[in-house]
C-alpha cells in the first residue's frame, strides 16, 4: 500500500489568526508529507506493506527494531487526525454525550481544560497531549505521549490529540506554547 498525504479538511490559511498559513504550510506541505513518504520507504518489501496505518502502529509499538516504523507510522496518522481536530471559528465546550463524560471523569469543563493544558505545557521535549477514552471502561483520560507515541499504541481511543512540538507553534508563537494551547482549545478545536 502506498499511503499518500491526505487533503487538509479546511484552506492553510483557515486557522489565522491561531495559527499562520506560514505554519501551516511547512507543517503539513513539508512535516506530515516527509513522514508519509518516510513510511513508504521503509515498509516497501517488508510484511507492513500491505497493513492499514492503526495496524502497523499497533504492530510496531513498543518494540526497538521497528522504531522508524513506528515513528513515521504513528506521525502520519497523528498529523491527520490532528487537522480533523481542528476547524475555523471553533473553540469552546462540547455538546451531547462527550460534554456529560467529561463533567462525569473531570469534575466540570474547566477542571478538565486545567488537566488538559497542563498536560500539554509539561510534555517535556516533542510530543503530543490527547483526550482520549479507555476502550476498556468508557472512562476519559488526559495523557501526554512523548515523540509520535499515541493513543491507539496503548489500547486508548483518542477524542482530541494536540501538536506541541516546537514546529508546530514556534513561528507563530515561539516560547509561548501556553499561548498556542489556550487558542487551540478556546479557538480551533472541533469536537467530533
Ligand atoms: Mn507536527
Amino acid at each position: 500500500m502506498i499511503f499518500e498525504l491526505p487533503p487538509l479538511p479546511y484552506q492553510l490559511n483557515a486557522l489565522e489568526p491561531y495559527i499562520s498559513e506560514q505554519t501551516m504550510s511547512y507543517h503539513y506541505g513539508k512535516h506530515h508529507q516527509a513522514y508519509i513518504d518516510n513510511l513508504n520507504k521503509l515498509i516497501k518489501n517488508t510484511k507492513f506493506e500491505n497493513m492499514p496505518m492503526e495496524e502497523i502502529i499497533i504492530k510496531t509499538a513498543g518494540k526497538s527494531e521497528f522504531s522508524g516504523v513506528f515513528n513515521n507510522a504513528a506521525q502520519s496518522w497523528n498529523h491527520t487526525f490532528f487537522w480533523n481536530t481542528m476547524k475555523p471559528n471553533g473553540g469552546g465546550e462540547p455538546t451531547g454525550e462527550l460534554k456529560k463524560k467529561i463533567d462525569r471523569d473531570f469534575g466540570s469543563y474547566d477542571k478538565f481544560k486545567a488537566e488538559f493544558i497542563n498536560a500539554a505545557v509539561s510534555q517535556f521535549g516533542s510530543g503530543w497531549a490527547w483526550l482520549a477514552e479507555d476502550k476498556d471502561n468508557g472512562k476519559l483520560v488526559i495523557i501526554k505521549t512523548a515523540n509520535g507515541d499515541n493513543p491507539i499504541a496503548h489500547g486508548l481511543i483518542p477524542i482530541i490529540g494536540l501538536d506541541v512540538w516546537e514546529h508546530a507553534y514556534y513561528l507563530d508563537y515561539q516560547n509561548r506554547r501556553a499561548d498556542y494551547i489556550n487558542n487551540y482549545l478556546n479557538h480551533l478545536v472541533k469536537w467530533n
